[in-house]
């Protein structure tokens, strides 16, 4: 028999936003389900960066994506969301009784009055360099596109290779602990943050530490012997090689897009991303809204903090879906207090 669970919003995409919407519904009276294709709740923050901290959110001068994650998730938890992990939402259809349905790769039903996609980059996965062999060494480790754990890379030789944020962030953060850190991109000017690259040009002329910056070079082949890498050897446009020693690289290409299923539920996109009201972050579609890195309306900026301002915007746009005829009274969360708080503070 297929057990289908109804609530009033399903949510899809257990990242910083959809943890977030969680609060902001239930704050509002709305029970949700959080479905994520992931095994693990945080999206970006817990796949990609755990470990790097976050400067910009309010209220925190420093927190690590990990513990932000933690910290939604605690801000979550009262009102009791479902979660459904490492499944992926395939089909959003709406029944002839106006309910939303959902249905997961694991072949479960989640039945809503409303539906929030927090789906991020979709499913996303990294741009991958053309190398020969480097099947191989991505499965030994030697080619990753993530640090879950910095504390790996301790004493290692490693080749980063791209020109942006990530790129540079990764080399900065990295250099204290690695035994050398040779950069490489195919241009001499880089696309991240202004002081980022001054901060890098600085390490470099650190005698203490061994960063070098290789430009204009491209990646070019690796040497090993298919699982551990001995060398990344490059190559600029005049076809001149150099040969870097390595023991990891690491590629920072950027993320695939890849919408996936989300693409084919008849929603107005914008170059892979679903277009959006930004009053009330609704879709094309009535009782389908979008927020965080997915929804885009002129002056959309891809920050955690703008897509929790969405949240609540969807949240008080969603109200009257869920509870027609309602009147919602604005209230502060300091008057309301939350379940299972006594509103005396601590
Ligand atoms: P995501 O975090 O992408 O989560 C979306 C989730 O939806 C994913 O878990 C995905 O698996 C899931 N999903 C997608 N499609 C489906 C489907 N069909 N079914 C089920 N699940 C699905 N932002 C800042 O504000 N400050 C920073 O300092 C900062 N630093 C960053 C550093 C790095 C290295 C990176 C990569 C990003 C950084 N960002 C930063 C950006 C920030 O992480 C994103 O803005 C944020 O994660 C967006 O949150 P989200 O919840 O919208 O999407």
């Amino acid at each position: 028999i297929q057990q289908i669970h109804t609530t009033d919003v399903a949510i899809v995409g257990a990242g910083p936003v959809g943890l977030f919407a969680v609060f902001e519904l239930g704050m509002l009276k709305m029970r949700t389900a959080v479905i994520d294709v992931l095994d693990a709740i945080g999206g970006q923050c817990a796949a990609l960066y755990p470990e790097k901290p976050i400067y910009d959110i309010p209220g925190y001068p420093k927190v690590m994506a990990y513990d932000l994650v933690e910290k939604l998730a605690e801000q979550a938890a009262p009102f009791d969301p479902s979660y459904y992990l490492g499944q992926r939402v395939e089909r959003l259809e709406r029944g002839s009784d106006g309910l939303w349905r959902l249905t997961t790769s694991s072949g479960a039903t989640i039945q809503a009055k409303a539906v929030v996609i927090a789906g991020g980059v979709g499913a996303f996965g990294p741009n991958r360099p053309p190398l020969p062999g480097l099947e191989g060494y991505e499965a030994s480790g030697a080619v990753q596109y993530m640090v879950p754990k910095p504390e790996v890379f301790r004493d290692k030789r490693l080749v980063i290779a791209g020109g942006g944020d990530s790129a540079l962030d990764w080399a900065l953060n990295l250099a204290p602990l690695a035994r050398s850190v040779a950069l490489v991109h195919r241009r001499a000017k880089f696309r991240a943050a202004p002081d980022s690259v001054a901060r890098l040009q600085a390490l470099t002329a650190d005698p203490a530490k061994d960063v070098d910056l290789v430009v204009p070079y491209q990646l070019h082949g690796l040497e090993g012997d298919g699982r551990s890498l001995s060398a990344v050897v490059v190559r600029d446009l005049e076809g001149r090689e150099r040969r870097l020693e390595a023991d990891v690289l690491l590629p920072f290409y950027g993320l695939s897009m890849n919408l996936g299923p989300i693409a084919e539920w008849g929603l107005d996109l914008e170059r892979s991303h679903i277009q959006v009201d930004p009053q009330s972050c609704a879709t094309s579609v009535s009782g389908v809204f979008a927020i965080g890195d997915i929804a885009t309306y002129p002056g959309k900026l891809k920050l955690i903090l703008c897509g929790f301002s969405e949240a609540a915007m969807a949240a008080h746009a969603i109200h009257a879906l869920v509870h027609p005829g309602e009147a919602l009274h604005w209230e502060y969360s300091t008057t309301k207090g939350v379940p299972g708080d006594n509103l005396q503070g601590s």
